[in-house]
């Protein structure tokens, strides 16, 4: 069993930026663990050129809003990241009915801008993880119970890859960081004692962000439709995707993202490649026949992925909840966990900006913990 002094349970950026935390407050005592084989949680660019570390798409986050997150704004600024304006130049589509066509009328501009990174949010990932040293993160190791025992806390992990195995590995340490969405926790972690009912239900009803939804992108080498003068935004209520944003890198390829409008239940039963070519004949119903032959498609349902949706999430309607309780009032656990992931922000749960105010309090709360021990 290893020994450490605080675990951080999740990879996502929450996690990192902990972990980024306490390494500048010189705290190097700790354990990152991370259930995926890759960091990153919902941020998730795919490569589209493997010569190239810009030329990606997301799967997860795009935007931030730098006019008000100033606290991201800053660390971005900080870790010294491009950036750049989500292109809107141009008229829009709307797709009405199937016995109408697509109507082109003059775009939104979107107020407060919405920004993006060069090489997409896992730009933003990989400068952390630069930060940090490779012995206190590990990969593919799923949490799946934590016992207090006089304060002294045991993390039992098991490898991610080993699906046929009961086997677990631990790591003894004295607080925990949870960098992971609440309800993901509630649903997937054993806490020994129990926690307080009260906390628990609170995590249980704290929805995921985004946990429900599915995005699809289709790559190109043009950004064609800019020529057409539309800015690459429409939006339908034919489907199956009902927002759709223009997703081209700079300096990379061009693309086109969609959000699927097709609940999570229902698209449980259509398989990928159905929902791939209803997605891409929408495409060349708004953009033409030039959208037929996208270079590269992918199509990421974040509802069928176990480390970020739980049942719960499926039918879930799409608001931001209220933060819930970061570690319990009273009794053994009091302290000893602290909930940093993103659900955990009070002015931005869910967002990429709650991830970093977050894990910046629950880093703090940590540390006045350790300042007041005895
Ligand atoms: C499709 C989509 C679009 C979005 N768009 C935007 C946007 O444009 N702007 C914006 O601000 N936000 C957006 N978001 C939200 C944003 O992605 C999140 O706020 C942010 O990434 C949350 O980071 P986190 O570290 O708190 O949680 P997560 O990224 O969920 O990280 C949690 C980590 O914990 C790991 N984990 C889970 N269970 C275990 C376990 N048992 N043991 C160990 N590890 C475990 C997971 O694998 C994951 O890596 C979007 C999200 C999605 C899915």
């Amino acid at each position: 069993m290893n020994n450490k002094k605080v675990a951080i349970i999740g990879g996502g950026l929450s996690g990192l930026y902990a972990a980024y935390l306490l390494e500048k407050h010189g705290i190097t005592d700790y354990v990152l663990l991370e259930a995926r084989t890759q960091l990153g949680g919902r941020i998730n660019s795919v490569s589209v050129d493997p010569n190239s570390n810009i030329d990606t798409v997301d799967l997860g986050p795009t935007w931030f809003w730098p006019d008000f997150q100033r606290q991201l704004d800053d660390l971005i600024t900080e870790l010294e990241l491009a950036r750049f304006t989500q292109y809107d130049t141009g008229n829009m589509l709307i797709e009405r009915s199937q016995h109408e066509a697509p109507i082109a009328t003059e775009g939104f501009m979107a107020s407060p801008e919405s920004v993006r990174l060069s090489g997409g949010m896992m730009a933003l990932i990989n400068k952390l993880r630069s930060h940090l040293k490779n012995q206190h993160i590990m990969l593919g190791k799923v949490v799946r119970k934590i016992q207090n025992l006089d304060g002294d806390i045991t993390i039992h992990y098991q490898e991610s890859q080993d699906k046929n195995t009961t086997k677990t590995d631990s790591v003894a340490v004295q607080h925990v960081l949870l960098a992971l969405p609440p309800r993901v926790i509630e649903n997937t972690i054993e806490f020994t004692p129990s926690l307080p009912t009260v906390l628990t239900n609170q995590w249980r009803n704290t929805a995921t962000w985004m946990a429900a939804h599915a995005k699809y992108v289709a790559v190109y080498d043009k950004p064609f439709w800019r020529d057409d003068g539309l800015s690459g935004s429409a939006q339908s209520r034919l489907g199956p995707m009902v927002e759709i944003h223009d997703a081209s890198m700079p300096n990379g390829s061009a693309a086109l993202f969609g959000f699927l409008g097709v609940p999570a239940t229902v698209r449980q039963q259509v398989t990928h490649d159905e929902l791939k070519s209803h997605c891409l004949n929408q495409l060349t119903r708004l953009f033409g026949e030039q959208a037929t032959n996208p270079k590269l498609t992918v199509l990421k349902d974040w509802a069928q992925d176990q480390y970020t949706a739980t049942q719960l999430d499926f039918n879930n309607i799409n608001e931001h909840g209220r933060a819930p309780e970061t570690t319990a009032n009273s009794g053994p656990w009091a302290g000893k966990i602290i909930g940093v992931g993103s659900e955990w922000s009070a002015q931005f749960p869910g967002y990429v900006a709650g991830a970093i105010e977050a894990a910046t309090d629950g880093v703090k709360a940590y540390i006045d913990l350790k300042r007041s021990a005895p």
